[in-house]
């Protein structure tokens, strides 16, 4: 039986961007809005609680000749120029007023001796304007909304409730269906608007530093439901991840002035970015370190046989790495064993962002591939393509853009569910929703012996993205890549279920998960074997130039009949014309 819910809004999510938007919505709705938020998981577990090194904005101009333009230029040259120019504007507009309204709310900024809040240099930026509350950030900023957020009565939070379908009718935005992890129960929420706040999909590849939780089926979803999905193969890899378990050490170590040395004691970064050296943007970085391993000049793992570099923190203080980097001591001490004030930390590179996401313009409202709305839906933070990051993020801008949007979008909604008439129960969508849980609980569950089970087809998944469409990418890798994929597919389409309880049953999560991630990893695979180009995060061993006369342009990917087609929207230019990008 399906339970049927009514709210103004429902937000899938309880990141950063879910929760931000949250509390705009009560705000704008003056506590009226009726809005729940959906999550996977405990709302406090959701990924974003795992940032670490800070969100950038532009605080104190006047002191530290820092300026609204420069962090906007910063931003597009670091993109290499794919992104969104009026979208990066609003955003690095509206950062200062977002650290500050959180400031107000509670989070413990680190600040200077004079009370200032602290600001770090980070990759790409030409100044230090990364706001961090130590290495902590995430876990400072989800802790102060999520209790903020306790403040309206009118907000419930849906912890562990899996969304398996957003139900799109006639174009317009008409609710959600989600399994009650806990007891099963299967859920009809019906919404005058949605937000997509879903987080990225680092999990299609192995060695990453995300979340186990990362697993970006709601954009799949989100494509099954009419939307565009933009820019997925620009996918970010973090230069230094711990060695062997990808467990991320923040720029923030860079920030603070570590250095990274091969095996011969060289900062190698001379080498590639003379300028910036270890501040270079993630692409950059991550790019030299396989270079140096793949010439000889990393140090091998014994156990793992990975190659890595050191990340020396050796020269800094014991103050500065206690006061401003005592996560990553942390890190390193329980996860290698040893202590940066006198060892190497030993890093590699690993997927770490999606720069791609659920196709939305500069307010967040999801598009179609033909460039209209779906109305009544908008999309935020990391699961979202505004675009501001483009090709290539630079770090601590996306807990920045989770901010901005999450207020602009819980904005948006919450006007717009304002004006619309009460919800009415359409017997259409209740079919829909009974459906769907035939589709989850009768279909999807069977025990056929020889079936694959989701456990395979995820490791299979990782091992096809790894080896084929990983930081370096060639049209002959990806071709066999995608033939793989396409025979995962159909796989995936019979995954054996042996656990048919209804109640915490994760093994059947864990199968509606790998349903959606086998698509968007094609969603990847194609858009990255048609740029015949290097850009970015996206670097083609076949094609090692930017092509602007011919790849200034967004890929859309959307269902047609059931497969996948690509098409392509302009990036919108307003002030900074392409230029090569030297560091
Ligand atoms: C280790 C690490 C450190 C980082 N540090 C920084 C940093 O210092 N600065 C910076 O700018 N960026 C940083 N990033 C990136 C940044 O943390 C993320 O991009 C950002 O937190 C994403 O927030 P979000 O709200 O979009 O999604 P998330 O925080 O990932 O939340 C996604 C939400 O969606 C829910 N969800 C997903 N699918 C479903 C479903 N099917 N049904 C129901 N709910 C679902 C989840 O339960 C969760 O609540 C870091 C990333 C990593 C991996």
């Amino acid at each position: 039986m399906v339970e049927v819910l009514k709210y103004d809004i429902v937000i899938l999510g309880s990141g950063l961007a879910g929760l931000r938007a949250a509390l705009q919505a009560a705000y704008v709705s003056r506590g009226r809005a009726r809005i729940a938020v959906l999550s996977k998981v405990q709302a406090m577990r959701s990924h974003s609680v795992s940032a670490e090194g800070g969100a950038s904005a532009v605080l104190y101009p006047k002191e530290t000749g820092d300026s609204i333009d420069l962090h906007a230029y910063d931003t597009v040259k670091g993109s290499d120029f794919l992104a969104d120019q009026d979208a990066v504007e609003l955003m690095v507009q509206m950062a200062p007023q977002e650290v500050r309204f959180l400031e107000r709310l509670g989070v413990p900024w680190s600040r200077d001796e004079k009370g200032r809040i602290f600001q770090r240099p980070f990759g790409g930026m030409s100044i230090p304007r990364t706001a961090f509350a130590q290495d902590k950030t995430g876990f400072f900023i989800m802790s102060t909304l999520y209790q903020n957020v306790f403040r309206f009565d009118n907000v419930d939070i849906y912890h562990e409730h899996f969304v398996t379908k957003i139900i799109v009718e006639n174009d317009e935005f008409k609710g959600v269906t989600a399994i009650d992890l806990k007891t099963g129960e299967f859920k009809l929420f019906l919404a005058k608007a949605g937000i997509i706040a879903a987080g990225g999909a680092g999990r299609l590849y192995r060695f990453t530093t995300t979340a186990h939780s990362t697993t970006g089926e709601l954009i799949t979803f989100a494509m099954r439901a009419g939307a565009g999905v933009k820019d997925m193969e620009f996918v970010q890899w973090h230069p230094t991840a711990l060695v062997p378990s990808g467990i991320l050490i923040s720029e923030a170590a860079r920030g603070e002035g570590a250095y990274l040395v091969n095996k011969l004691g060289e900062r190698f970064m001379k080498n590639y970015a003379p300028q910036k050296m270890e501040l270079a943007p993630r692409d950059i970085v991550s790019r030299a370190i396989l270079i140096e391993c793949r010439e000889g000049r990393g140090f091998i793992h014994e156990e793992s046989g990975m190659c890595y570099v050191g990340l020396d923190l050796r020269h800094l203080s014991e103050d500065v790495i206690n006061r401003k980097l005592p996560f990553i001591r942390e890190l390193a001490h329980k996860y290698a064993g040893l202590d940066p004030l006198s060892d190497l930390i030993p890093v590699r590179p690993a997927v770490h962002y999606t720069m791609g996401g659920v196709h939305a313009d500069i307010n967040g409202r999801v598009l179609r591939a033909d460039g209209t709305w779906i109305r009544g839906l908008w999309a935020a933070g990391e699961a979202a393509s505004i675009s501001v990051h483009g090709a290539n993020r630079l770090g601590s801008n996306s807990l920045t853009e989770c901010l901005v949007w999450g207020h602009i979008t819980g904005e948006e909604a919450a006007k717009y569910a304002m004006e619309k008439p009460e919800v009415s129960v359409e017997g259409s969508i209740i079919d829909v929703a009974k459906r769907e849980e035939s589709r989850v609980f009768d279909k999807l569950i069977h025990k056929e012996v020889n079936a694959s089970t989701p456990y395979d087809i995820k490791r299979e998944l990782n091992d096809i993205m790894e080896e084929h469409f990983g930081p370096f990418r060639e049209a002959s890798k990806m071709s066999e890549g995608l033939s793989k994929l396409h025979r995962l597919l159909e796989r995936a389409g019979s995954m054996r279920i042996d656990d048919s309880n209804r109640v915490y049953n994760q093994n059947l999560k864990d199968a509606l998960e790998v349903d959606g991630m086998v698509e968007l990893a094609l969603v990847v695979g194609l858009g990255a074997y048609a740029r015949t180009e290097s850009r970015g995060a996206h670097y083609r061993l076949d094609y090692p130039k930017r092509d602007d006369v011919n790849w200034l342009k967004h890929t859309v990917a959307y269902l047609y009949g059931g497969e996948i087609q690509l098409t392509y929207v302009p990036v919108r230019i307003t002030r900074w014309k392409p230029e090569e990008r030297k560091y």
